[in-house]
């Protein structure tokens, strides 16, 4: 009933009042998923023309660059013409962020999305409201492929929500609209999770909703404690990486599978695992993206709707496989198979063979006995300095162990020398690198220039 009530009264009431025609868009977008893989082509050729011509018009940054490589919005023909334009990095838009503004847009109210900087260059984008309201319907579109439905409570595995930060408002709005149930998960302990698990019991949520590790960690509190009545409809987790293990462990525990979800701040949601979760779809209707079928390349992503700041032929740092096959559903989306990391996590052998940072490291774990921490530090192609912290069981076996783990990996050819550290230090962002790479950096440059 109150499911009802929200869905029918509650989220329109507050659309209206926002002046937001989101649920208006949902309609359509869920209309549209199902149409053939060339009408969604065909709308996203169309669109890109559109955007590209808006910003050859109003945005100097782009006229100043596509000027000097010699390329024009009228001579797209093909999706595949795109590829001629030059890619956009971080520190392009870190460099140029009031450039990259659209003239008409100077003086208009726009939505401010800032990234956190994980990647070491924090950056600020601005996006037009019309361009928040369809993004936001879909969202809403993928969301329901984990088998939520708009207007069910929502349970967060969370850090500092954001409701709190706006008073008795915030917290009206949560209670009648957004109906979220948060666990922060910044020093996670059991009696926080017994609580959130009580509290999610009683409201019953449709989804669960947070990052792959959170959502597993909580996972493995509930299963110790043997909590295992909780039943939302859908599980969504929102980290690029949801490793094999923790799909596996999220899926039993709540007893429905775990929908994997991929975007970023800069240009909202890029893909999402639909109820068949062989690979993720494409959200077409916001994004074109880039990335290479049957093997790891930098996934490279276009803003469709965005007119404020249009991103365009974006690199966003991460490591896609494009699926190159339509879904079992029968969505028209394009599919990508998976996302692997950041491309910062990358280290590349001789061959040219592009290695995950996350499974390397993971190998080391599983592989060598005694391992608590390790780093792979590639100088060039083949030099390969392996830093690890020793625990215990570390001895004379796992020397040769790792011999044979870098000798399967890299080939006969590599140097390679065994570093015994004490800790491994920290980004100043607070996460830890697995892998540093100047040569995996530069081998995934060519692969998008
Ligand atoms: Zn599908």
């Amino acid at each position: 009933m109150l499911t009802f009530l929200n869905r029918h009264v509650a989220q329109p009431y507050f659309a209206r009042r926002a002046k937001s025609r989101h649920l208006h868009y949902l309609r359509l977008l869920e209309q549209r998923q199902y149409d053939p893989p060339a009408a969604v082509a065909a709308r996203q050729l169309a669109a890109l023309k559109v955007q590209l011509t808006h910003a050859y018009a109003t945005v100097p940054y782009y006229r100043r660059t596509w000027d000097a490589v010699g390329v024009n919005p009228a001579d797209v023909k093909t999706l595949a013409d795109l590829t001629a334009f030059p890619v956009l990095t971080k520190a392009d838009i870190r460099a140029h962020e009031s450039e990259l503004l659209s003239t008409p847009y100077r003086c208009a109210k726009l939505r401010l999305k800032r990234t956190s900087g994980s990647t070491g260059v924090p950056l600020t984008i601005r996006v037009d409201e019309p361009a928040m309201q369809w993004k936001h319907a879909c969202t809403i579109r993928s969301d329901q492929w984990s088998g939520y439905r708009l207007g069910q409570r929502v349970a967060k595995v969370w850090g500092n929500p954001e409701y709190l930060h706006h008073g008795w408002r915030g917290r009206l709005r949560n209670r009648l609209l957004d109906r979220a149930v948060y666990l922060d998960t910044i020093h996670l302990t059991d009696a926080k999770v017994a609580a959130f698990a009580a509290e999610v019991r009683r409201h019953r949520p449709g989804l669960i909703f947070g990052h792959a590790h959170s959502l597993y960690l909580v996972a493995c509190h509930l299963k110790k404690t043997g909590v295992l009545d909780i039943r939302p409809n859908g599980i969504i987790s929102t980290a690029m990486v949801l490793h094999d293990y923790q799909r596996k462990l999220i899926a039993e525990v709540f007893g429905t599978p775990v929908t994997n979800r991929y975007g970023c701040e800069e240009v909202s949601l890029i893909a999402s695992e639909c109820e068949a979760h062989a690979g993720l779809h494409v959200n077409a209707d916001n994004v074109f993206v880039e990335a290479r079928t049957g093997t790891p390349g930098p996934l490279v992503v276009t803003d469709l709707v965005n007119r404020a700041m249009p991103l365009i032929r974006y690199q966003i740092g991460d490591v896609a496989v494009g699926a190159g096959r339509a879904c079992t559903c029968g969505r028209g989306l394009p599919l990508l198979d998976r996302i692997e990391g950041r491309e910062a996590d990358y280290v590349v052998t001789p061959a040219g063979t592009l290695v995950s940072g996350i499974s390397l490291t993971e190998n080391f774990a599983l592989l060598i006995d005694g391992t608590a921490q390790v780093q792979i530090v590639q100088e060039t192609i083949h030099d390969l300095r392996i830093r690890l912290v020793a625990g215990d069981g570390f001895g004379p076996a796992s020397h040769t162990q790792i011999e044979k783990l870098v000798r399967d990996t890299f080939g006969p050819t590599v140097r390679f020398a065994v570093e015994l550290v004490d800790a491994i230090p920290q980004e100043p962002s607070g996460k830890y690198r697995f892998c540093i790479s100047k040569p995996a950096r530069d081998h995934l440059q060519a692969l998008s220039a």
